[in-house]
């Protein structure tokens, strides 16, 4: 290890060098990244620029970052990093990764996560305790209530014809 100093506008500079034995210069590294399958780990391979028998390999873990996290329905973006400083060189490795929506996880007709209500869910009278009225939005209820409503507004048509009738009769 050879290490130069010098002043350089009143703050010491340091350079070190590692020198091999092969070579009187030192290692010059480049290197590739290679993401593992699953993206948990970064294997940075080095090769020496100055003797490519000069070869080393380590894998390092990667570090997630949450950019945007994913709720029921939209996806989310982690961004993974890795670095390793070999020599004074930092290699470094990183990448985004959209990660998939969560999905609404239902308990008795409500997700738990965002509050939102299961379109499939049919309310029970035991799931219902206190005597609080079932959901209407059940299929026959809606068939009722549509029956109720015309039968209402013939009632309300025929009220108005007969009032237009007696209208109509005083004035003749
Ligand atoms: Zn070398
Ligand atoms: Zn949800």
């Amino acid at each position: 290890m050879y290490t130069a100093t010098a002043q350089l506008g009143g703050a010491t500079v340091t350079a070190r060098k590692t020198v091999d034995g092969d070579s009187p210069l030192g290692h010059d590294w480049t290197y590739t990244a290679t993401w593992s399958e699953d993206n948990t780990t970064v294997t940075f391979d080095f090769i020496c620029n100055r003797d490519k028998s000069h070869t080393d390999q380590v894998t390092v873990k990667a570090i997630k970052e949450t950019v945007k996290a994913a709720d029921c329905t939209t996806t989310g973006l982690d961004r993974l990093s890795a670095s390793y400083e070999k020599d004074g060189l930092l290699a470094t490795a990183s990448k985004d990764v959209v990660t998939s929506a969560l999905g609404h996880d239902y308990k008795d007709g409500v997700c738990t996560n965002c509050g939102a209500k299961d379109p499939n869910y049919k309310a029970t009278p035991t799931s219902t305790p206190g005597g609080t009225a079932p959901d209407t939005g059940d299929g026959t209820d809606l068939l009722a209530w549509t029956v109720l409503l015309l039968a209402c507004a013939g009632a309300l048509t025929a009220v108005l014809r007969r009032r237009a009738r007696q209208i109509s009769g005083k004035h003749n």
